[in-house]
């Protein structure tokens, strides 16, 4: 006999997802007991040496010539946020916004990833922003191989000094290329994987899940829904209170 589908759990995650899109959720207020003791967003400050290893690297990318992305760049895009975070978001390449203004996700992709972030409880200054690009492709063009190729010992030698718990990789260029995976998107989302740094390093969990300007295009609530499912598997991973719909609560 075919099971009924429970119809309040179906509309109690609706909710939960439209709230989580549109900034509705809400992370329990900690005491100031329970802040003491809570699991915390960030890692303790990492030392001055990796401080400035990152900065050389930054520097390193505005002055890159590798590939030809080089000579049609406004700004690199080296990428930002804490050195100490405990979540590193990894897109594709800089857009037209990112490309004027040298900062990754600042375009309406970028509006909309701000908005995933808050509504995990958590600020951008708490996790780390990339690109597996740090030059514009004209057009907004895919990422060429070459491009990838040249490119990637900067994100590599980014996650190596930043050393987060958790990637999330954002969309199939991100996540095919961490994953040095020909797979599809939809495959790889809502599951752990491993990033593997590098031969004898510790392996780093990513989560790939959809990029925001791939939702924006495709924003119907299947989407929206494995997004939140995504995050809320990162959050629970690292021991992140995962936000409540105010009725929950
Ligand atoms: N899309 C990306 O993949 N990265 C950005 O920085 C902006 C848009």
């Amino acid at each position: 006999m075919e099971s009924k589908p429970d119809i309040s759990k179906v509309v109690r995650q609706h909710i939960e997802m439209a709230e989580f899109f549109s900034g509705g959720l809400t992370v329990k207020t900690l005491t100031a007991e329970h802040a003491e003791t809570a699991v915390k967003t960030t890692r303790p400050p990492c030392s001055p040496e990796t401080i400035k290893e990152l900065e050389e690297l930054a520097e390193e990318t505005r002055k890159c010539r590798k590939c030809d992305l080089g000579s049609l760049r406004t700004n690199a895009v080296p990428g930002e946020g804490n050195p100490a975070a405990r979540i590193m978001f990894v897109g594709e390449a800089p857009g037209a916004d990112e490309d004027a203004q040298a900062r990754p996700f600042v375009g309406r992709a970028g509006q909309l990833l701000d908005k995933i972030i808050k509504a995990c409880g958590l600020k951008r200054e708490d996790v780390w922003i990339g690109n597996i690009l740090k030059c514009r492709p004209p057009d907004n063009r895919d990422p060429r191989p070459e491009e990838i190729i040249a490119c990637l010992p900067y994100l590599q030698r980014q996650i190596e000094l930043i050393n987060p718990e958790i990637i999330v990789a954002l969309g199939a260029h991100a996540a095919k290329t961490l994953l040095d995976t020909p797979k599809a998107i939809g495959q790889l989302r809502g599951v752990f994987h491993e990033y593997v740094p590098g031969m004898g390093k510790r392996p780093i969990k990513l989560m790939a899940t959809f990029h925001p300007a791939y939702l924006l295009r495709n924003y119907s609530d299947d989407n929206r829904r494995k997004v939140w499912e995504d995050m809320k598997k990162v959050l629970a991973e690292l021991g992140l209170p995962v936000p409540q719909s105010a009725a929950k609560q």
